[in-house]
């Protein structure tokens, strides 16, 4: 992994495409106790400090019924990062492994995803622990942990559908 956007032996950069735009907004901010790259953890951990998600306007309605979720997957944007590595070598000893191997932070689109202990809404703030991101991170989205929410919609066909019709 890329700890401060250096280049390492062996690793491999491109010139990425123009971007073309996703139409994303940003939904909020994080507030985490961690400024620098080398003192973040690299996945977070549910006994971690107990980080902040501000929800911006107009979403903050957006959180009703969230406070029933242990458990929520964050969403966010890895902004500090670079995002033209193919090959990345996180033990810095030239051996590379691909992005798409790897949870690096340096990835085309750097979207960074954690399954957070859910503490105390307080309006517009979430308390969770679980969080591995710089202060000030932009967030993306949030929604329950999967193992935790079942379908609310009535149940469709492709809800039942197996692999096994030779297609
Ligand atoms: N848990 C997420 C995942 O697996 O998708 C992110 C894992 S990534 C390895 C976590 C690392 O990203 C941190 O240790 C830090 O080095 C880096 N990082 C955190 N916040 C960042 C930000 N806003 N911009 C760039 N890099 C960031």
């Amino acid at each position: 992994m890329v700890r401060e956007n250096e280049i390492r032996e062996n690793e491999v950069s491109i010139t990425p495409p123009e971007a073309t735009d996703a139409g994303l907004t940003f939904i909020g901010r994080i507030s985490t106790p961690w400024v620098s790259r080398l003192g973040c953890p690299r996945q977070g951990r549910h006994d971690g400090p107990i980080c902040r998600i501000e929800i911006f306007a107009p979403w903050v309605e957006a959180l009703k019924g969230v406070e029933r979720f242990e458990r929520l997957e964050i969403l966010y944007w890895l902004d500090r990062s670079r995002r033209d590595l193919v090959l990345q070598s996180p033990a810095n000893n030239g051996e590379t492994h691909g992005t798409f191997a790897l949870r690096s932070p340096v990835r085309p689109n750097p979207i960074g995803t954690s399954i957070v202990q859910l503490e105390a809404v307080e309006g517009s703030v979430l308390l969770v622990r679980g969080l591995d991101c710089l202060d000030g991170t932009p967030l993306i989205d949030l929604k329950p942990d999967r193992t935790l929410f079942k379908p609310i919609a009535p149940p469709q066909p492709g809800d039942f559908e197996t692999g096994d019709n030779g297609t």
